[in-house]
């Protein structure tokens, strides 16, 4: 904090001419993958006036502390095995919470409208003429890729990215998705909820022609102090992830550019140098 601007002053500062949050109002909002330094400004400005926060599991709690005393907080997400909320439910409750008059904010993982069903819920609140926003937030697929020192494009080797979801609304492979023209027109692939069909993926993917050496990554928990990345190649990943002990979430990336973790770690030369010296000024 700059020492001639008093803490109120910047906060003021800050949130000046951000958007108000009105009663009876939803405001959909993505907070990033995990670490809550990537929370957009708009994101703390929904937390510090929602009334209700209905949040998914994998939002950061820590980034709850930014809202005010008396909120209430939902969880509408996945916990513990127990099934999750249907999306239905979660749906009709924004609804019923922005008739009683309340703030809602509905904050979700990454960004809401990358495979994150943001759009449904914001078709359900237009049918119920509801006034809402949305806030974008990083995507795992982009946040989570920069944690691991993996650039999504690199001007010597990709000129497209590929985001896709390893499974559909049944929880099987998505039929929609050519698997044979993906594996030879998408230089790098990122794949979202992917572990469970990983094995029948590679596969479709090496019998489409993909290179079987080519450079392939799981990073789990990305953005958060429990990332772990593995890296491998096409043909490898499946056997490797097994013999790991590596749990969702996570996502798979398949291209040249894992190869440039090799250099571009960053995170991982920064907790390197913490374990050799955690306090460089001697305080
Ligand atoms: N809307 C979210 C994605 C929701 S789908 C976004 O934009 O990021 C949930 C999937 O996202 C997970 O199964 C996983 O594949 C991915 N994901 C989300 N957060 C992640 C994280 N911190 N680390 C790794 N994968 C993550």
């Amino acid at each position: 904090m700059p020492n001639s601007v008093s803490s109120g002053h910047y906060t003021d500062l800050l949130f000046a001419g951000l958007p108000e949050f009105e009663p009876g109002h939803v405001w959909l909002v993505g907070a990033g993958p995990g670490d809550r330094g990537l929370m957009t400004l708009h994101a703390v400005n929904a937390l510090r006036q929602a009334d209700v926060i209905v949040h998914d599991a994998l939002v950061d709690e820590q980034s709850l502390a930014f809202a005010k005393p008396d909120v209430i907080v939902e969880f509408a997400g996945k916990r513990g095995g127990r099934p999750s909320p249907k999306q239905k439910d979660i749906t009709l409750r924004l609804i019923e919470l922005a008739k009683q008059n309340k703030r809602v904010l509905r904050l979700k993982g990454g960004d809401p409208f990358i495979f994150g069903r943001g759009g449904e819920e914001a078709l359900a609140l237009v049918a119920a003429d509801i006034s809402f926003r949305v806030v974008p937030g990083i995507t795992a697929g982009i946040g989570g890729l920069c944690y691991a020192g993996i650039p999504a494009t690199h001007r010597e080797i990709n000129q497209s990215v590929t985001f896709l979801t390893g499974h559909d609304q049944t929880g099987s492979m998505p039929t929609a998705l050519d698997w044979a023209a993906i594996a030879k027109g998408s230089q790098v692939i990122v794949m979202y909820m992917a572990m469970k069909h990983l094995e029948n993926i590679t596969q479709k993917l090496l019998d489409a022609g993909r290179p079987k050496e080519q450079g392939a990554a799981i990073i789990c928990n990305a953005t958060t102090p429990q990332q772990k990345v593995l890296i491998s190649t096409l043909e490898n990943l499946t056997k490797e992830a097994r013999e790991s002990d590596l749990q969702p979430p996570a996502l798979i990336v398949i291209g040249d550019v894992v190869k440039l973790r090799d250099g571009l770690d960053w995170l991982g030369v920064y907790q390197h140098a913490k374990t050799l010296n955690p306090n460089p000024l001697g305080l």
